[in-house]
């Protein structure tokens, strides 16, 4: 299983993810996840991706890049992974297809979440998150047991800095210029794999197990 998970800001990619990443037993790589963790440590990668994230902004391609080719060479990606917010633009897909084409691969689906971009503003202002161990919640939709504590470990639940509604904005305006042209891409790969991202996330997660066992 070698997947990408694709996707505006707010459809449910990390949450999916998390489920998915359990079911087929395969690492869980979200690029933001790993920023987010530099950013944090104050790593050199850390401190020049901040300035982009803080806006919205796609961090540069060559530092992306670099990044996820290191991640997949390590040996628990040898028979699967699942990129969550990688590729972000056609230049990383084309890198992605280059890398794993010099080792006789290709990706087995690219699951492209469809959401209302109605519903996708209301999601992402609710949206919280643990500082910990990265756990998703909605302040009404999917809220903690108890407020600002994380369910499974215990840790902060906070609001990411870029969650804010102005960054949501350019977040948006970025999906749409940069990494909506993926779809077109994927679709002529034939790789594409369109599921719709609304019902909750019990149902669109069972619509990806069936979808992928087709596929397969
Ligand atoms: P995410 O958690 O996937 O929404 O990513 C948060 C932020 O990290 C994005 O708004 C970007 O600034 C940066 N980022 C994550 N993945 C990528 C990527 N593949 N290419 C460029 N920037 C990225």
């Amino acid at each position: 299983m070698k997947l990408v998970l694709l996707g505006p800001p707010g459809a449910g990619k990390g949450t999916q993810a998390v489920k998915i990443a359990e079911k087929y037993q395969i690492p869980h790589i979200s690029t933001g996840d790993i920023f987010r963790a530099n950013v944090k440590q104050g790593t050199p990668l850390g401190v020049k991706a901040k300035a982009y994230m803080d806006k919205g902004e796609l961090v540069p391609d060559e530092l992306v890049v670099a990044l996820v080719e290191d991640r997949l060479g390590q040996p628990d990606c040898k028979d699967g992974f699942l990129l969550d917010g990688f590729p972000r633009t056609v230049f990383q897909a084309e890198k992605l297809d280059a890398y794993l084409k010099g080792r006789n691969d290709a990706l087995t689906a690219v699951i492209d979440l469809r959401v209302d971009e109605s519903e996708l503003m209301d999601r992402m202002i609710g949206r919280r998150v643990c500082r910990v161990c990265g756990a998703p919640y909605h302040i009404t939709n999917m809220p903690p047991k108890q407020e600002g504590v994380c369910d499974l470990c215990g840790g902060e639940v906070y609001q990411r800095a870029d969650d804010t509604e102005e960054t949501v904005k350019n977040r948006f305006a970025v999906y749409k210029e940069q990494t909506m042209p993926l779809v077109d891409y994927y679709e002529r790969s034939g790789a594409l794999m369109p599921v719709p991202g609304s019902g909750g996330p019990e149902k669109v997660f069972e619509t990806i197990v069936a979808d992928l066992s087709a596929k397969r």
